[in-house]
């Protein structure tokens, strides 16, 4: 027997080896192996096995790790397309699919020494004094850690061991598993009561998974009828709610649903909303008291033993439901039944670095590939996703108001341009917001003040020269941090003292300015202006400590808070019923960058935001202050209106053949040498051009024809971290084929040693 093994190091190609008489039974699809590779030892991940190879001379296997096959073959389909869809090799695809707390040979169950006390047989025997001291302590337990004993009886192993060998106790090695929520007393919840048009949604999605098995069983019991007689029944739904519509509880109730079919749940969420209250509410009804594994968590703050408990609690089915951030779209669930994408239109669902993968889309395909129900849920659909409604591939489910008849907050939109006239300069508070914030301190409610940017000021110039201090790294100017005294560059770390004088040798103005406002600003005047009120802000440089955003959000709830202040963290997610006041503080901010999404950014952030008002008995009040106050992506918001901004959105979009009518790639060359970064950009291009006009030319073949090939320009960022970069940006709908002929033709493409090129598949940051 010989297996096919795909070698972690990316060589875009798999090696034959042959299966030794010792390890026959234990090799299969998806086992990780190591094997020889030259004179080093080297991870892969068998993708076949077969009688022959077609090559001589195989070596051996050298060992298996794990005890289980690793990769699912289900997995290892979805890893390939991966591959072939996003471009990249199919070992980068691979590695992506296993955590690296799981991948990592040493990877394993943390062990420990548990001490038991056994029956007594005969007569007690007489114990040294020590020994008898010890026997106590043990005695009293009946079973104890052997660290723990040592510790609290002041003694060592070897005497604990004395016992051991009269026969006394026992001291075994067992698995202790590590439980990231050990410590939480977490009560079970009951399934709420549905109103009409929850039950809708839920009783559609139940008749898609009863759907699916029966087009199982067909297969078991005869020949499937032909498929052009069956019509593809759209398996992926979006569920359309806006914020406390009660998606969450349709969620639950659907996976409890799932469970009670035999099959497992996926539940993935943005990093971000990965806050304890929601895999509270997942736990609560699905894993108290008996059922403690049933729910399982995936995400970047466990640490690496946690992860690899809790993926093996997946991959050994006793856990069933998994929660978790992107990445967790490949937790070996079998048989899944039901995948969840809950805020499906945030960009973290896009990994930015190789495989470019989007966890959404990996999820509609995992979910035809293995007969799931996939559940996109948002108040704030991608244009992607409502599209493919319109064009029925998904099924659209409407939660159109909020449970309980809460109404939806009233929005405010206040023309920041009047209030700059008044003021000599753009305020950070209006009139009307101060105002409101008075009310809601004299009434004890609670106000969230929302800035999408840290720091203090956002930039350092002089008013004479017109110097700006920028990153020596990066074409971006620097943020002045107010505490530390420093300037600090948010795309490369960069740090330095704030001058005293423009830097400008020929000027050194001593009267260098700061303007533009971040969340230290706010915090700062805000504290001037009511210098009574509580007050706390939230972003990248306070939440430093794994527990201080629980903390911060703990206080706010028990009302030691009136006024919170924060960037994206406090946008989503956060259910606070005597948050009455939301105020946006620069709405536009998002609005003018270069990219064809940011009026739909701008759409969903403040939604979002928008939503943290009003969750409890009173009205919420939302003011937005703008300096464009009609934008569309502005005045639908203040509306609510997702189907008017949808619409209005789309006309621009079908002008431009920008998504969701067509599918971008993004080629982006990189180098520390602008001109050779510029000239491969350009031969690049070239490349291209020919690619289109050799398939069009090739009769049948013209897949083509809609490609749109722009460029080459300069990032919008054109240099980061002291690399250039140019990019090309191509359009078509036919992506799949295209991604076939890009990996071809980068892989024959011929760059100078010091350029690069990254290939993104339906980009979604465009900087
Ligand atoms: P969403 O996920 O759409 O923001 P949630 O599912 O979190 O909404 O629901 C908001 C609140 O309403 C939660 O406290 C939830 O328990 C409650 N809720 C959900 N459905 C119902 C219902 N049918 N009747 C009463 N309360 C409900
Ligand atoms: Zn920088």
């Amino acid at each position: 027997m010989i297996a096919h093994v795909s070698l972690e190091i990316a060589l875009r190609k798999e090696f034959d080896y042959s299966i030794p008489p010792e390890l026959l039974g234990r090799v299969d699809i998806g086992s990780r192996v190591q094997v020889p590779f030259g004179a080093r030892k080297i991870l892969g991940v068998v993708t076949a096995v077969a009688e022959e190879s077609a090559h001589a001379n195989l070596k051996p296997i050298i060992k298996v790790i794990g005890a289980q096959t690793l990769v699912t073959a289900k997995v290892l389909k979805l890893a390939r397309w991966i591959g072939e869809y996003y471009c990249c090799a199919p070992e980068t695809a691979l590695k992506s699919v296993l955590p690296e707390a799981v991948r990592k040979e040493d990877a394993s169950w943390r062990e420990r020494l548990f001490v038991r006390v056994l029956p007594v047989i005969g007569e007690f025997p007489k114990l040294p004094k020590r020994q008898q001291a010890v026997w106590n302590l043990i005695e009293e337990r009946r079973q104890i850690l052997l660290s723990e004993l040592v510790e609290l009886a002041e003694t060592t192993a070897a005497t604990i061991r004395k016992l051991e060998d009269r026969g006394l106790v026992s001291i075994t090695n067992e698995v202790s598993e590590r439980d990231p929520y050990a410590n939480e007393t977490i009560l079970a919840s009951q399934p709420i009561m549905l109103n009409p048009a929850q039950l809708i949604a839920l009783e559609k999605i139940k008749a898609a998974m009863a759907r699916h098995e029966d087009g199982g069983l067909k297969v078991k019991d005869g020949p499937a009828k032909p498929s052009s007689t069956l019509p593809p029944p759209s398996s992926t739904f979006l569920l359309h709610g806006v914020t406390g519509s009660g998606k969450t509880e349709i969620y639950l109730q659907a996976i409890a649903h799932t469970l009670e079919q035999g099959k497992g749940a996926i539940v993935l969420v943005p990093e971000i909303s990965l806050t304890p209250q929601t895999v509270e509410r997942f736990k609560a009804r699905f894993s108290s008291g008996k059922l403690q594994t049933l729910v399982a968590v995936l995400h970047s703050h466990l640490s690496a033993g946690e992860r690899h408990d809790e993926w093996h609690k997946i991959r050994q089915g006793r856990a069933r439901i998994v929660i978790g951030a992107r990445s967790a779209i490949f937790a070996p669930v079998e048989p899944l039944g039901l995948v969840i994408v809950d805020e499906e239109h945030e960009s973290t669902y896009k990994q930015e670095e190789s495989p470019r993968y989007h966890a959404r889309d990996v999820a509609v395909m995992r979910g035809q590939m293995e007969k799931a129900v996939v559940v996109l849920g948002s108040a704030t659909p991608s244009m992607e996703s409502y599209y493919n409604c319109k064009k029925g591939k998904f099924t659209l489910l409407e939660l159109p108001e909020r449970v309980d008849d809460q109404k939806m907050p009233h929005v405010r939109v206040v023309d920041m341009r009047q209030a700059a006239y008044k003021e000599k300069g753009p305020p950070i508070f209006s009139p009307q917001l101060k105002e409101a914030i008075m009310q809601r301190l004299e009434r004890k409610e609670q106000t969230i003040l929302f800035l999408n940017r840290r720091g203090y000021s956002t930039s350092l110039q002089c008013p004479k020269c017109g110097h700006v201090c920028e990153c020596p790294n990066c074409s971006i100017s620097l943020t002045y941090h107010r505490p530390e005294q420093k300037l600090s560059c948010h795309i490369c770390g960069h740090n330095e003292r704030v001058p005293n004088v423009c830097p400008n040798e020929k000027c050194q103005n001593p009267a260098i300015r700061f303007s533009g406002t971040g969340t230290q600003k706010v915090e700062d005047i805000l504290g001037k202006l009511f210098p009574h009120a509580r007050i706390k802000r939230m972003d990248a440089d306070v939440m430093k400590k794994k527990d201080d955003y629980r903390r911060v959000l703990g206080e706010f709830r028990h009302g030691k808070i009136d006024i919170l202040i924060g960037t994206q963290m406090i946008a989503k997610g956060l259910h606070f019923p005597n948050v009455t006041l939301v105020g946006i503080i620069y709405a536009d901010m998002a609005l003018h960058q270069p990219d064809f999404r940011a009026g739909e950014r701008t759409f969903q952030l403040l939604t979002q935001v928008a939503g943290r008002a009003g969750r409890g008995d009173i009205e919420g009040e939302v003011f937005v202050q703008a300096f464009t106050p009609f934008h569309p992506a502005i005045q639908y918001a203040r509306r609510h209106d997702f189907v008017g901004f949808y619409e209005q959105e789309m006309e621009f979009r079908e002008q431009l053949k920008y998504p969701p009518v067509s599918r971008v790639a993004m080629l982006t060359m990189k180098g520390r040498n602008e001109d050779k970064v510029k000239f491969s950009a350009e031969h690049l291009k070239r490349e291209l051009e020919k690619l289109k006009t050799a398939t069009a030319g090739a009769d049948h073949r013209n897949h083509f024809t809609d490609l749109i090939i722009s460029g080459p320009s300069p990032a919008p960022l054109l240099r980061a971290e002291n690399f250039y970069r140019y990019q090309i940006m191509l359009r078509t709908r036919a992506m799949s084929r295209l991604s076939q002929s890009l990996a071809q033709a980068v892989a024959t493409l011929l760059l100078p040693d010091e350029v690069t090129l990254a290939v993104d598949i339906d980009p979604v940051n465009l900087s």
